[in-house]
């Protein structure tokens, strides 16, 4: 039996749920959400959804599950949009980025919550565009050893890959189409 843990402090949670629920059904494989210490080392992948990445930083320290991320770094990872920036270096006075991947990200590197926008996004592990959806999303802007950029916009990385952690700065939970969802999935039955 696989567990994937979905890191449920704030932000768009149950969307990932149902993607998973969804990409895994069939499997043997049980979707739980974590708001407390003590579940992430039972876990198979784990999800840190978007939100507001001061919230989702804070409460992760309050509740003592950065550490306990940190701790086990082995696990497969998607973090998609402020979770791609606590899977990063990023720090400032409000954000601690956990340092899982080796990339800088900027904050909010499209504007504020009016440019939110879609866009048909060519992607290096799939033979067709992701219709991806930006909301005040972040952006890698230098990445370092073992860090494979699996998609751009303008000079900016927005997809990312490390080994087993996997970065977006979409929300493919918010789309129809469940090919990141699957990609992660395939990333849980490489490490096992
Ligand atoms: N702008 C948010 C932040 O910096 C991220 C937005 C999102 O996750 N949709 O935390």
């Amino acid at each position: 039996m696989l567990t994937i843990g979905v890191i449920a402090i704030q932000g768009a949670v149950s969307e990932h749920v149902a993607a998973l629920e969804k990409v895994s059904s069939g499997l043997n494989c049980k979707i739980e959400t974590i708001k407390k210490k003590g579940i992430v080392s039972h876990c198979d992948g784990l999800v840190i959804p978007g939100g507001e990445s001061t919230t989702i930083s804070r409460l992760l320290r309050f509740e003592g599950i950065d550490k306990e991320l940190l701790d086990n770094e082995h696990i497969p990872m998607l973090g998609t949009c402020a979770g791609l920036i606590i899977l990063s270096s990023y720090q400032d006075k409000d954000v601690e980025g956990l340092g899982l991947m080796n990339m800088q990200v900027k904050r909010n590197a499209f504007g504020r919550q009016a440019e939110s926008f879609e866009l048909s996004l060519e992607v290096t592990v799939f033979d067709s565009p992701f219709d991806a959806i930006f909301i005040r999303a972040p952006a890698i802007k230098q990445v370092g050893n073992g860090i494979d950029i699996l998609a751009s916009v303008e000079d900016y990385g927005v997809a990312a890959q490390q080994g087993n952690k996997l970065a977006l700065a979409f929300h493919p939970e918010l789309s129809d189409d469940l090919r990141f969802h699957k990609y992660f999935l395939q990333l849980l039955d490489s490490s096992s």
